[in-house]
């Protein structure tokens, strides 16, 4: 990873979260969260297992709901209407921590099956896009395989492709590198650095520090439920200024 990044000028909000709050029956599980990313921005997001991370990136393109405050994605507030998710949906793109690959189709499939259904593009078309998208995330080649004859990195390179083909303006990361094997982690960081370099706009939940260090904005620290501390990565490396940040910290580097 030594590509730095580009210079760039942050836009409108890409995603605003407004005193979020959410339970799981009694368990509360979000606290109070309220964070404005802009358009161009990238957020990591780091903390202790079980503090909610993965639950706010999922209420942020509603694979769970929250029950009080606002989150607004694209200028959409999500709500219980229904056409109004789908819009929204289709506007983020998600990358979890299992490629969630569907296994009985290739490579290609896998990346035109939603250009082709959800947004009615023709099956040549699909593919074309499909195509560019695995020569940026540069496994082309792998386009006629089945997942299970890849290595975990490029089934998460895949993943990512096949995110990017339907045109989303935000990238959500729920710890893309975490069920990899070391040696597969750097390629696919760096396919998210580069993405970050294009100037997608980008929350990731992940642990490797030299990813935030690098490509972040602000590196938020969550602890049972609420945002402790959200800093530039240089502040927030060098001077931590919560007692569970450092002791996370302590941790983890
Ligand atoms: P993280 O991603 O930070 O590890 P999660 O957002 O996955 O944390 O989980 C936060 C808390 O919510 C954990 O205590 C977890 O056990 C609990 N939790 C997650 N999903 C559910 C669910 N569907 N029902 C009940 N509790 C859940
Ligand atoms: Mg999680």
């Amino acid at each position: 990873m030594s590509v730095a990044p580009s210079p760039r000028t942050l836009g409108q909000p890409a995603i605003q979260l407004d005193g979020v709050h959410k339970w799981y029956g009694e368990f509360h599980v979000l606290k109070n969260l309220s964070l404005t990313v802009a358009q161009g921005e990238r957020i990591v997001i780091c903390g202790p297992s079980g503090s909610g991370k993965s639950t706010m990136i999922r209420c942020i393109n509603r694979l769970e709901e929250h029950q009080k405050g606002k989150i607004i994605v694209n200028g959409t507030e999500l709500t219980t209407d229904l056409k109004r998710i789908e819009e929204v949906r289709r506007e983020v793109g998600m990358v979890f921590q299992h490629f969630n690959l569907f296994p009985h189709l290739t490579i290609l499939e896998n990346c035109t099956l939603a250009p082709i259904w959800v947004r009615k593009m023709a099956k040549k078309d699909a593919e074309d896009l499909a195509m560019k998208y695995l020569k940026r995330v540069r496994i082309p080649e792998q386009a006629n395989k089945y997942p299970g004859q890849l290595s975990g990195g490029q089934q998460q390179r895949v993943a990512i492709a096949r995110s990017l083909c339907m045109n989303p303006k935000v990238m959500l990361f729920d710890e893309p590198t975490s069920a990899l094997d070391p040696e597969m982690v750097k390629e696919v960081l760096d396919t998210m650095v580069s993405l970050a370099n294009e100037g997608m706009t980008m929350m990731c939940v992940t642990h490797e520090m030299g990813f935030a260090r690098q490509v972040a904005d602000r590196v938020i620290f969550m602890d049972a439920g609420e945002i402790v501390e959200m800093n530039a990565p240089a502040e927030f490396f060098a001077n931590p200024q919560h007692e569970r940040t450092k002791l996370f910290l302590g941790q983890i580097l």
